[in-house]
């Protein structure tokens, strides 16, 4: 272990815990995350870094920038919330602190808070030593459903970037899993309204051509490859009045897959599918695509670097107090099975899916990345869930933050110091992607904030 970088880290614990803290009590929900975005751009102003705002036209990214020269190494940060994952800190039975209103039901405020304290440690051993290299620490909003750093991608905010780190809280040691391309499409149909039942052959319902649909998509499932994923959610229904047919309608699919050029079949297919349930009910249909992902880059290489330095940090120890706590959030099927109660060994197989996606991904076709997940949470807690907001808080979720920082903070250090590395990573990124290029999913209409 760098002794010095864990020293650095330990003097500034208490700064990162009450930053980490603060923006949990404060959730914001994609692209309104002002509160977040300020209180971090402010800090890292009185750590001495140089902040520019609203990078890429948005209005709560930013990026941190200490130090000069190469290599110029990303920390990628996040710290928005999930709409209606309110939840009590520390409560294992469910009790929002407001009905309805969001929660920090993903981590994001220790996973923006954690690249943060890593920007700022290795930023400090590198003026100590008068090293040369350019640390930046990029405030990225909106990762959930609105794909913020695919935005920032197209807008150039990490050309220059050499190699980008990141992490994600979790209930495991592992490296990042492997996530899928995703896109965010809105079928808004447009029909006529008529009275429904005094006269029906003068109406054209959007509400049918919704449904359409999807029972289009339904038989098309038989026919795209196994791994793809089709799923929707109405947005406009039609309204609340049987006796009117409805004349606008709405629904937004997310269309998953492993590969971006798998994902952009799909659009073409479903929109097929939209185009002739519009022709079917005499309907016009409009077609957005209002955010996107890529999968990740997975780079051996980087990998082998994330993982050692995983082992070098981990596994960490747990209070008896602290195995108590996550007791009582820990799937209980789980422990029946042997599981531990906090999960800190480190997995060292890297070829699991999570089955999700992230904006990460598309960071990952620009510069080479490196992602781990670090325990922050009891075993088994699902993702996505209240249960996750209520550990946000908790010793367990502010040491698992400190460790993903301190094993990006000395990947990092590596990265400064051993230019062979950086070449080796560098020339297996190019391998690894092959013929395959990073595909233009989002159109030049989509803008953030649109969804
Ligand atoms: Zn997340």
């Amino acid at each position: 272990m760098n002794i010095e970088l864990k020293q650095i880290l330990d003097s500034g614990k208490a700064d990162f815990e009450a930053i980490a803290n603060d923006i949990w009590d404060h959730p914001e929900t994609r692209y309104k995350e002002s509160y977040a975005s300020s209180l971090q751009e402010h800090f890292m102003e009185q750590h001495g870094f140089t902040v520019e705002k609203g990078i890429g036209g948005i209005a709560t990214a930013f990026k941190a920038v200490s130090g000069s020269g190469k290599p110029v190494i990303g920390f990628l940060g996040e710290f928005d919330a999930l709409p209606g994952l309110s939840q009590t800190a520390d409560q294992p039975s469910y009790a929002p602190l407001s009905e309805g209103a969001p929660g920090h039901g993903c981590g994001h405020n220790l996973l923006g808070t954690g690249c943060m304290e890593a920007a700022c440690t290795i930023a400090t051993y590198l003026k100590r030593h008068h090293l040369p290299g350019t640390v930046i620490y990029f405030g990225c909003p909106a990762e959930e459903s609105g794909a913020g750093k695919a935005f920032m991608v197209r807008e150039g905010c990490f050309d220059g970037v050499d190699f980008a780190l990141a992490w994600h809280p979790s209930p495991h040691n592992a490296l990042m899993s492997h996530s899928l391309a995703n896109v965010r499409i809105i079928f808004s149909f447009h029909g006529k309204s008529a009275h429904a039942a005094g006269a029906p052959q003068s109406g054209r319902s959007a509400l049918d051509a919704c449904e359409l649909t999807n029972v289009g998509v339904q038989y098309l499932r038989e026919h795209v490859i196994s791994s793809a994923r089709m799923h929707s959610a109405y947005l406009n229904a039609g309204g609340d009045a049987p006796n009117v047919i409805p004349a606008e309608a709405s629904i937004l699919y997310a269309l998953r897959a492993p590969k971006q050029s798998q994902v952009k079949e799909l659009i073409e297919r479903v929109s097929d599918v939209a185009r002739g349930a519009a022709l079917m009910t005499g309907t016009k249909v409009d077609i957005k695509v209002v955010s996107a992902y890529a999968d990740t880059v997975s780079v051996p290489a980087m990998n082998q670097l994330m993982l050692a330095e995983m082992h070098d940090v981990l596994p960490l120890d747990y209070t008896e107090e602290e195995l108590a706590y996550a007791r009582q959030f820990a799937d209980p099927e789980l422990l029946k099975e042997g599981a531990p109660v906090i999960d800190s060994t480190v997995t060292d197989d890297d070829s699991h899916d999570g089955g999700g996606s992230t904006d990460v991904g598309d960071v990952s076709w620009i510069v080479p990345t490196g992602g781990v997940s670090i325990t922050t949470m009891a075993n088994g807690t699902p993702g996505h869930s209240w249960c996750l907001t209520a550990q946000g808080k908790s010793s367990i979720a502010h040491k698992g933050m400190h460790a993903a920082a301190l094993v990006l903070a000395e990947a990092a250090e590596k990265l400064f110091t051993d230019s062979e590395l950086g070449a080796e990573i560098k020339a297996d990124f190019v391998k690894v992607k092959g013929h395959e290029k990073y595909e233009k999913l989002l159109p030049d209409s989509a803008k953030p904030g649109d969804f």
